[in-house]
């Protein structure tokens, strides 16, 4: 696996569980204005609805570089540091912490290093550790085994194949929001759907994670 880029924040605190946590559509909101401007390139109306897959390239028929561009042009216009949180993000990520550890897993690009830390640091929240996991060839590494090799207790993120392929490794797993790309999409038996952070934490309070405790 090539490497990754983990920058701890803080110490780990004894024995205390990390949950890794997915960037774009669990925290910030990002597919919205990746739309918007991919609308204005095209002269055609893309909505986030009509993303019936989590896989851009393959729906709007572009390379890699391409989102990269839409990306990087989203953070320039300030999103870097005045992000668009999802509802309940903030809050969500302070009230985990007092529970778990909380790790960003990230598929972004490393190219993306400087500006998702600049984001992050605009939560507020304290974060364990940042991977983004596509190196600069365009190569994704597995959310599932980064997770496993940092001994995380389970994965929270909108991509439910990354999920699946968590919950098979033996993690917790949480399928987050009701997007077109996930809704429809065969989530595992013992992968978790929620449809907001307020969802999350009451899952979690409930015991969706105590069979790993
Ligand atoms: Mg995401």
């Amino acid at each position: 696996m090539f490497s990754l880029i983990t920058e701890p924040y803080t110490m780990p605190v004894g024995t205390q569980k990390i949950i890794g946590v997915d960037f774009d559509e669990v925290i910030a909101e990002s597919y919205r204005a990746m739309c918007a401007l991919h609308s204005r390139n095209t002269g055609r109306r893309h909505t986030i609805e009509d993303c019936v897959t989590h896989d851009l390239c393959k729906l709007w028929g572009v390379e890699m570089s391409y989102l990269v561009r839409l990306l990087q042009e989203h953070l320039r216009g300030g999103a870097m540091h005045h992000p668009p949180f999802l509802s309940g993000a903030k809050q969500g990520i302070k009230t985990l912490s007092k529970r778990f550890g909380v790790a960003i897993v990230t598929a972004r690009d490393v190219c993306f290093e400087s500006a998702t830390h600049a984001q992050i640091d605009a939560l507020e929240c304290d974060i364990h550790a940042v991977h983004l996991c596509t190196d600069a060839s365009g190569k994704t590494a597995s959310k599932a085994e980064i997770c496993r090799n940092h001994g995380y207790l389970a994965l929270v993120d909108d991509n439910a194949s990354a999920v699946n392929d968590c919950v098979r490794a033996g993690l917790g797993g949480f399928v987050f929001g009701n997007y077109p790309w996930n809704r429809d999409y065969p989530v595992i038996p013992s992968a978790c759907r929620v449809n907001s952070w307020r969802d999350l934490l009451e899952a979690i309070e409930v015991g969706a994670l105590d069979y790993l405790l």
